[in-house]
């Protein structure tokens, strides 16, 4: 059975042999990012470890290490673009074995539709992963507006993907909280910015992946739907409750639980839950194909789905 991954990040080589030879690199001065051990791997090491794993399809993302969204945005942008040249050059080499999410500068909104539009029309990328924030501001915000108008005319997909701090982080720093409840706190945030924000209204074919599975979403959405009806802030740009836009997202099935996994797929719909494993992070799913092939909840056709069926209606990637 074919299985597509659209969560496995890169380190870029570029990076690596810069600051390996001691070189800062778009201003990031060498030993300064942290980088998993598996991450230093070549496109064809990495395709060994795929085989391994029975991954057929890496949809690569330069890693969140890389957002840099508080820095100045012209070196942020040169840097994205060499990111963004590197995973084109392993789409080219690697065709059937490697599709690519670009980096884009989001501090500065038109600088970040100008490499979305480049690496999606020239470079052939699906799309852009992005944080949760720009500089603490949320999705709803009007001056991202221009950006998502922009993704849906391109057909891009946006990967909503946690980087930095995550909201927890003000409140603990212990036990890797930060990520294993922040990440899952900041995407439902996200989700409610796009939604209460009548972002969805606004671009009804902007195609969002949630990673992690939407974090708290789904957990949360009753009690969502419960603060639209009672609350006229919460219906201020939108006429349905929260839960009728469920299913205009895509979510990871990253959730390290089969009951979470199996809520995700009743709550927004079979055909909305695509394979992302976090590769090469320690927070990976460590052997995703067979995890989804072992769950006994789910059926053959949903397992197909979420493997391979689904991304490859949404990338057009049907052999
Ligand atoms: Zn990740």
């Amino acid at each position: 059975m074919r299985s597509i991954d659209i969560h496995a990040h890169l380190t870029p080589q570029c990076f690596i042999h810069a600051t390996q030879a001691g070189r800062e690199w778009h201003g990031i001065k060498p030993g300064s990012v942290r980088i998993a051990p598996r991450a230093v791997w070549t496109p064809e090491q990495r395709l060994a470890d795929m085989k391994s794993l029975g991954v057929d399809v890496h949809v690569v993302s330069t890693g969140s290490g890389f957002y840099y969204y508080d820095r100045d945005p012209q070196t942020v942008a040169a840097m994205h673009r060499e990111c963004n040249e590197e995973v084109h050059q392993m789409t080219v080499d690697y065709p059937d074995r490697f599709k690519g999410f670009a980096q884009i500068p989001m501090q500065d909104v038109k600088a970040a539709i100008a490499e979305l539009d480049h690496a999606v029309n020239r470079l052939g990328l699906v799309g852009a992963m992005i944080d949760d924030k720009v500089n603490g501001r949320t999705y709803d915000e009007p001056e991202f507006m221009p950006l998502w108008k922009a993704a849906e005319q391109m057909g891009a997909l946006m990967f909503i993907h946690q980087g930095g701090g995550t909201m927890v982080r003000q409140r603990s720093t212990r036990y890797h909280l930060p990520n294993t409840i922040g990440n899952l706190v900041d995407r439902a945030v996200t989700f409610a910015s796009f939604v209460f924000g009548g972002v969805m209204d606004a671009c009804p074919d902007l195609k969002i992946c949630l990673a992690h599975g939407g974090g708290y979403t789904c957990f949360g959405i009753g009690r969502m739907d419960r603060g639209w009806q009672v609350r006229s802030e919460a219906r201020v740009n939108i006429q349905r409750p929260p839960s009728a836009y469920l299913d205009k997202f895509y979510y990871d099935c990253l959730t390290h639980s089969e009951s979470a996994l199996r809520m995700l797929i009743d709550t927004v719909g079979i055909d909305k839950v695509i394979f992302g494993t976090d590769w090469p992070a320690d927070m990976a799913i460590d052997w995703p194909v067979s995890w989804i092939l072992s769950l006994k909840s789910l059926t053959q056709e949903e397992k197909e789905a979420i493997l391979y069926k689904n991304l490859e209606k949404l990338l057009g990637l049907e052999k």
